[in-house]
């Protein structure tokens, strides 16, 4: 029978492209496939697609680098710049002078977050499972260094929950991304938009006869006797066996919150007719509406595009008023010399499962539920752990699809 996949993001369509048999998709978004890694077509001289959400990859994303190769998509090596906001002035921190000549911090106090980053890398993360992030960086760094340069990326990340986010993730987070050269970090993209894997992914479903059906929404599935029997959506029941469910909230339906919990993504993208800085990623240490800056234009050659592209973000667990937010993201630009008139377009996206929250009692789910036939794959799964990405969601989709193979 035919296995039917909940969602048409990177891990739906990573696991209809690796099932053998018949797959059907459902995607409850009308417009477009994707989910988090969906792009904004914008037309005009440039004609380009560009992703909702900032994306890159990185260095070490196999799956993601290796599946490219297949599906004929090329990758390209970038260096992103990094820089941090600190009294509403950039300080650009990629090469050594920049990071000697960063003020807010003593030079033992920079010597001391170097060590401690070489630390983590030697670390066993499992050996502090239970442990708070808050607890291990003052032990291991000291109160100062805590308070001028980790808590506000914490509260920035986490918001609210910022003191209960676990050491085991910090440690394998900066085990995973310490990849530096002396000019910044060693990114990549693909030139066009992540758009091309989407839809080279979806084509090779089709054309293997797959179904992709947009504007569906799953509303519940239907068990009997502990086994899969059907999919409930608006109009239909769709019998089936097989069920992978790629949805995070449809995920906390099945296995509570307790656990798992999920935080959300406020994100705008802003054209802008000049450029804020050289920074490719700017964390904000001041108290601004939004928590990072990333000037994709400045990681991505700006003839692609005909316009400066610039996201502002904040990450919620709580939902947030729309236009109150997008007008104090206006506001706070104006604090990097962006005026009103200096704004061309904007488009929003928000979404509220966006990323797990790794508290200290987070643990990712396994593929296989107690239910015969449900699968569960995601940004909930092994893969996406410590930090979710496009990478592990294709790895998780392939994972799932393996064991569906298997039998
Ligand atoms: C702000 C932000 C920045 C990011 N930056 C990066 C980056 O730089 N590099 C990187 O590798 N990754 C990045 N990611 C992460 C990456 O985008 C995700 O890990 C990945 O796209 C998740 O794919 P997924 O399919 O697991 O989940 P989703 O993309 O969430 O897909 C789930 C899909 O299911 C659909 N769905 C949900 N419920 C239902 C239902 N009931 N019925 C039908 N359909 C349903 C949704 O519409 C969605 O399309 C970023 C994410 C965010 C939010």
């Amino acid at each position: 029978m035919t296995t039917v996949i909940i969602g048409g993001g990177i891990t739906g369509l990573s696991a209809g492209y690796h099932i053998d048999d018949e797959v059907i998709i459902l995607e409850r978004d009308n417009t477009s496939l994707g989910g988090l890694c969906s792009s904004y077509h914008i037309e005009g001289d440039c004609n380009y697609y560009i992703e909702k959400f900032y994306h890159h990859l990185f260095e070490q994303d196999h799956e993601l680098i290796s599946l490219c190769r297949k599906l004929g998509i090329n990758v390209e090596r970038r260096i992103g710049t990094v820089g941090y906001s600190f009294g509403n002035k950039i300080y650009p921190l990629n090469t050594p002078l920049e990071i000697l000549k960063y003020p807010y911090l003593t030079f033992f106090e920079k010597l001391r977050l170097a060590q401690f980053t070489l630390k983590c890398k030697r670390e066993n993360p499992k050996k502090h499972v239970g442990e708070t992030a808050t607890n291990y960086i003052i032990k291991n760094n000291g109160v100062s260094t805590y308070e001028k340069f980790f808590l506000p990326l914490l509260k920035g990340k986490f918001g609210v929950d910022h003191q209960d986010i676990s050491a085991t993730w910090l440690i394998s987070r900066i085990k995973l991304r310490s990849n530096r050269t002396l000019k910044g970090e060693r990114l990549g993209y693909i030139r066009g938009g992540f758009q091309k894997l989407v839809d080279a992914l979806a084509n090779k479903i089709e054309k293997r006869g797959g179904e992709i059906l947009k504007g569906i929404e799953v509303k519940e599935i239907v068990v009997e006797n502990g086994i899969v029997k059907s999919i409930k959506t608006e109009n239909e029941f769709i019998k089936t066996d097989k069920v992978i469910c790629t949805s995070p909230s449809r995920t906390t339906k099945y296995f509570g919150t307790k656990k798992l919990l999920f935080q959300g993504a406020f994100c705008t993208l802003f054209s802008l007719k000049k450029k804020i800085s050289d920074v490719y990623w700017l964390n904000i240490g001041d108290n601004l509406s939004f928590k990072a800056l990333i000037e994709h234009t400045n990681f991505m050659p700006l003839a692609d595009y005909g316009e400066n592209l610039v996201y502002t973000v904040t990450y919620t667990s709580k939902p947030i008023d729309i236009e109150k937010t997008l007008n104090l993201f206006r506001y706070d630009l104006k604090k990097f010399g962006v005026e009103e008139e200096d704004i061309l377009w904007q488009r929003t996206s928000y979404e509220m499962f966006t990323a797990p929250l790794y508290r200290r009692t987070y643990t990712y789910l396994p593929y296989k539920s107690d239910t015969k036939g449900l699968y569960f794959a995601g940004i909930f799964s092994k893969p996406n752990y410590p930090e979710r990405s496009i990478n592990g969601s294709i790895k998780a989709g392939k994972e799932v699809a393996e064991l569906i193979n298997n039998g």
